[in-house]
């Protein structure tokens, strides 16, 4: 009986989970659990369909949770109710990761260093335009920015760009882009994620992919229109995947306390794909 409970203590000792609302369609828990299982790690990630974001520290605590990734609707809560917030996070305001340490909750924010990652295949970048303005767009923007690369952000309407302005990014809506030259064109609108729409108007895009290079869609596992008329205009094109994928293995490097090696990052990116 002894055994058994303190195999139950263990398993609670490393419960990893992904909090959301809604969580059930999200990929992470294939991802870890592949990543866990590959290191032989004594611990378990689930998804938690969490509905009040305020409740997310206590949840967190009560539950004996480990470690924790954190997405939509709940990132900006998560980064006000957390202890500690560590990194770029601090300025992003936003976190995707959370991690007990005794008992007090640090968090990060993983999408951003997540984003670098996925893009390092483009080889150099100096200019992006990234279109959206959303929390997404937030992480992107300063991590871009942090690696002195210049980035103007084009969003469908003025509300959100108050954020960048903050932090003398040029940002413009729709109403007054003037076009200038870009290396890369990043899409973090949630247009084409579920339907069939560019996320701005056909003639800017066909403009600013004139002069680029690459294009890369935060939307994963389809060539969105975006991605389309990119390829038609004969640039190199990527997909989320490899963000998803870096962004989680940034957060299983701070759950395990490991350094993953490319053994690690086959594995998740196995898993995510379900193969
Ligand atoms: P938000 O809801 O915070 O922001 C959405 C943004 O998209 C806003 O700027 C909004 O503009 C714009 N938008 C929405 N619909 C349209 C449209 N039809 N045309 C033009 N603009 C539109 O979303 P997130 O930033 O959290 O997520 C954005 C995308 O990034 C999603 O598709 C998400 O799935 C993806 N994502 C991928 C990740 C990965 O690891 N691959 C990680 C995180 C997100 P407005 O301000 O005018 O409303």
């Amino acid at each position: 009986k002894e055994i058994q409970i303190r195999k139950q203590m263990s398993n609670m000792k490393n419960q990893f989970v992904i909090f959301g609302n809604p969580v059930e369609h999200s990929k992470s828990p294939q991802m870890q659990n592949a990543g866990l299982k590959h290191i032989n790690f004594d611990g378990n990630y689930k998804k938690h369909h969490l509905v009040d974001g305020n409740t997310i520290k206590d949840v967190f605590l009560q539950n004996n949770y480990m470690g924790a990734n954190i997405t939509v609707p709940h990132k900006e809560d998560a980064f006000a109710n957390a202890d500690e917030v560590r990194g770029l996070a601090k300025e992003i305001k936003a976190v995707n990761t959370y991690i007990n340490e005794n008992g007090k909750v640090v968090a990060y924010n993983t999408d951003a260093p997540g984003f670098l990652k996925a893009i390092e295949s483009f080889g150099t970048i100096k200019n992006v335009l990234l279109l959206g303005a959303g929390g997404t767009a937030k992480a992107i923007a300063l991590a871009l920015k942090s690696k002195n690369i210049n980035v103007t952000v084009l969003n469908r309407s003025q509300g959100k760009l108050d954020f960048f302005k903050e932090h003398q990014i040029p940002c413009f809506s729709w109403e007054n882009f003037e076009a200038e030259t870009y290396d890369l064109i990043v899409n973090s609108t949630s247009a084409g994620l579920k339907d069939e729409y560019l996320p701005c108007d056909k003639e800017i895009l066909e403009t600013v992919f004139k002069n680029a290079k690459f294009a890369f869609d935060c939307v994963y596992g389809k060539i969105t229109p975006f991605l389309a008329l990119a390829s038609e205009n004969a640039l190199e094109i990527k997909d989320g995947e490899d963000m998803l994928l870096f962004q989680g293995l940034l957060a299983f490097e701070l759950f395990t306390n490991t350094k993953a090696d490319n053994s690690v990052i086959e594995a998740m990116r196995k898993g995510l794909k379900g193969e």
